[in-house]
C-alpha cells in the first residue's frame, strides 16, 4: 500500500504554510505522496477571490517539479459542495492500492467533531495534525473515538494565512515570499484580490 496524504484546502492562494505543512506531514508520516484537494466553495460561504481553475493553477504552479506533490482535481469537478467523507470514499474506491491520510492545520483539527459522517471518516483515514499559531493546541478535548487517529507532525510555526494573504493584496502591500514567486507572479499578472 502506498502511503499517501492528502490535504484539502480552498487554496486562495496557496501559500508557505499549505506547503510547508504538507512537507511535515510526509516526513513524519513517511508518506509516498500529498496530493492537494482543492475544495469547491459552498454557495453560502464567502466566496474565493479566485475562481476554481485559478486556484487548481495556483496549486499547480506552487507544487511544479515536486515529484511526490501532485494536484486531485476530483473536489472541483464534482457538482456542487463536496464533502470529505465523499471525496475520500472515492478516491478509496479508485485507488486500492494506496492507504490515505487527511492532512489538517490545528483549525481544522479542532472543527473534525462537526464534519460529515466523522466517525465512518475516522474508521477510513487518519488524520495528521499541525500546529498553526493562534490556534488552540488541545487535541485531548476531541472526541475518544478520534484519539488513536489523530498523528502530530511538527513545523516551524508559520502564522501566514489566505485570508491574511488577500487582505495585503487589496491594500497594494507586498506578499513576497508568503507564497512561491511563480506564484506570486501569477497573482501579479492575472490581479488577482486587488478588490
Ligand atoms: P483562509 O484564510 O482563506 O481560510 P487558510 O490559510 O486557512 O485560508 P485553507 O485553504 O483554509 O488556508 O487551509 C487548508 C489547510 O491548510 C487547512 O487544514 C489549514 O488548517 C491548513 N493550513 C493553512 N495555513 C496553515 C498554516 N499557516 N500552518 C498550518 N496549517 C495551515
Ligand atoms: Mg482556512
Amino acid at each position: 500500500m502506498r502511503r499517501t496524504g492528502l490535504m484539502g484546502g480552498t487554496f486562495d492562494p496557496i501559500h508557505l504554510g499549505h506547503l510547508l505543512a504538507a512537507d511535515a506531514a510526509r516526513e513524519a508520516a513517511n508518506l509516498a505522496e500529498v496530493w492537494f484537494v482543492p475544495t469547491s466553495v459552498p454557495a453560502h460561504k464567502p466566496q474565493p477571490g479566485a475562481s476554481g481553475a485559478e486556484r487548481r493553477e495556483m496549486v499547480e504552479t506552487a507544487i511544479r517539479g515536486i515529484p511526490y506533490f501532485r494536484v486531485e482535481t476530483s473536489e472541483l469537478n464534482r457538482e456542487g459542495v463536496s464533502y470529505t467523507i465523499d471525496t475520500v470514499t472515492e478516491l478509496q474506491n479508485a485507488h486500492p492500492d494506496r492507504e490515505f491520510y487527511w492532512i489538517v492545520g490545528a483549525d481544522m483539527r479542532n472543527s473534525l467533531p462537526t464534519w460529515r459522517r466523522i466517525e465512518e471518516l475516522a474508521r477510513r483515514v487518519s488524520f495528521i495534525c499541525l500546529e498553526r499559531p493562534g490556534e488552540p493546541d488541545d487535541a485531548a478535548v476531541l472526541p475518544a473515538f478520534l484519539q488513536p487517529k489523530l498523528l502530530r507532525a511538527a513545523m516551524p510555526p508559520i502564522g501566514i494565512s489566505s485570508t491574511d494573504i488577500r487582505g495585503r493584496r487589496r491594500e497594494g502591500r507586498s506578499i513576497r515570499f508568503m507564497v512561491p514567486e511563480a506564484v506570486r507572479e501569477y497573482i501579479e499578472r492575472k490581479g488577482l484580490y486587488e478588490s
